[in-house]
């Protein structure tokens, strides 16, 4: 096995999978390639698409072992990684095994070179094996010169290409290989991949810090060994959860629970207070935003769907926690109060005022859960009108009915008038605030028209009327008149 010149091997390489059992969360893929060997039904081009670091050319390594391996006499489903052939292709001075990067070989003359040798039997294997890795980034003269050699491939040649974008690759193209939809490695299966791997290079890692190292891989085993291989070289063999959020320079979950509970608890100076410990902290304040965007996001997934572990990426605990804070908003609260912070980020890098830019952003969240939308103002004067109050109403007239009818019917009249009255007067609210807000919005539009529509002529005019305007107008002679006139 190769390593660095500290003799120190990166934990993607050193674990990379070396059979089909081993590779992570694609069983779909390796379960139905291992069958068609058994079948003896092997294809001659093979397309793995996915994002990276999912196992697209680990998956053509092991593919490629499966149908060289020299423990049978034929292809197998299990590579035995102790022949020749299967040493050789593990580490790379395969023959006949020829990987090839598209994004730097792209152009005709590369795959014109490769056109020739396919022709050329294997050296050592059954099969001669083209693994050519992002092909999507081919000209399309090389696409071309490719597909006359995909058409009618000798018998002894394989095709495995490997995209994260399919779409870039012509139909023609697409029409002749089989295709296998590689998934973003699900979030469980790469938490207990990581604590498997940290377990055997016996690393003391609590389950907090293997969370974070889960998360930072984004679906992607590549990058969460990459994160677990800093993490170790930074600490030891003891690593904690606050050793990986610095790492990261990420900001620990708790923050932005002690944020959303001041926000929710409208404790403005409390709010403030994170904001500036953060600052003064040195966090970046663009990832802390992000971070803030995802707690309130994972909140608003807590409180609109029914299992939000399945969504979430976080611990079990976690998630009961928010879906306690879910409970704490309406549902416009919370995509108003995640607008808010989507708003923000531009505007974060715009500008050097980024402490008071993410107060301003804090006290707009804490203002936020003041909004009540227009829909439950009306949802809830639509329930006074025809609430449990008028039930009950009706209910004692009848009571009271029962002792003389006489009486009972007369009550029963008075009561239905002022019934009737009173749903009037609640209809005419509804219609007033209706207006109002109405009228409102129109005369902002008006104000807003108006302000456009002051011109200098305008303004010079006005100054006659005006001596400070006048006066400002002859000071600065040269000067733009910028408008101020709210
Ligand atoms: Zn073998």
């Amino acid at each position: 096995m190769k390593s660095d010149n500290q003799g120190y091997t990166v934990l993607a390489r050193k674990y990379r999978p070396q059979t089909f059992e081993e590779v992570v969360g694609q069983k779909h893929v390796t379960e139905t390639l291992q069958n068609a060997i058994r079948q003896k039904r092997v294809g001659q081009g093979y397309l793995f698409i996915g994002t990276r670091g999912v196992g697209k050319t680990t998956i053509a390594r092991i593919l490629a072992k499966a149908l060289n391996c020299l423990s049978g006499d034929e292809p197998v489903p299990v590579p035995c990684c102790a022949c020749e052939n299967c040493n050789s292709i593990s580490d790379g001075s395969f023959l006949d095994v020829i990987e090839i990067d598209g994004a730097s070989n792209r152009g005709i003359e590369e795959i014109r070179r490769l056109r020739d040798s396919v022709a050329i039997a294997p050296v050592s294997g059954r099969f001669k094996i083209y693994i050519i890795d992002e092909v999507h980034m081919l000209t399309r003269e090389a696409f071309n010169a490719l597909l006359k050699t995909l058409e009618e491939p000798p018998p002894h040649v394989k095709f495995f290409f490997a995209t994260t974008e399919p779409h870039k690759i012509p139909a023609t193209i697409l029409s002749r290989v089989q295709k296998f939809e590689l998934k973003r490695i699900n979030w469980n299966d790469l938490l207990s991949y990581v604590e498997k791997i940290a377990k055997n290079e016996k690393v003391k890692i609590d389950k907090a810090a293997i969370t974070v190292v889960a998360k930072a891989g984004s679906g992607s085993v590549r990058d969460a060994l990459s994160v677990l291989d800093q993490v170790i070289a930074l600490s030891g063999d003891k690593v904690s959860e606050d050793v990986v959020i610095g790492l990261l320079g990420w900001t620990d979950q708790e923050v932005f629970v002690n944020l959303n509970n001041a926000i929710v608890g409208q404790e403005v100076e409390k709010a403030l207070d994170v904001v500036r410990r953060v600052i003064e902290k040195g966090s970046d304040p663009e990832q802390f935003i992000l971070g803030m965007l995802q707690f309130l996001r994972n909140v608003m997934v807590a409180n609109s769907v029914t299992n939000p572990e399945t969504i979430i990426e976080e611990s079990p605990e976690f998630i009961d926690l928010l879906k306690k804070a879910a409970k704490n908003y309406s549902f416009e609260q919370l995509i108003y109060s995640i607008d808010i912070l989507m708003e923000l980020i531009p505007r974060l890098e715009a500008t050097e005022a980024k402490q008071t830019a993410l107060e301003l952003a804090v006290m707009k969240l804490i203002h936020a859960r003041k909004k009540v939308s227009i829909d439950d103002i009306f949802a809830r004067l639509e329930s006074l009108e025809n609430g449990p109050q008028a039930e009950g109403r009706e209910q004692r007239t009848e009571d009271r009915g029962q002792k003389t009818e006489d009486k009972g019917q007369k009550a029963e009249g008075r009561e239905q008038r002022a019934e009737e009255e009173k749903k009037e007067s609640i209809k005419e609210s509804i219609e007033k605030f209706k207006n109002d807000i109405k009228s409102e919005t129109e005369s902002k539009k008006e104000k807003k028209e108006k302000k456009q529509e002051v011109s200098k002529e305008e303004l010079i005019e006005k100054s006659k009327e005006d001596p400070g305007v006048k006066t400002a107008l002859e000071l600065f002679p040269g000067s733009e008149v910028v408008d101020v006139v709210e």
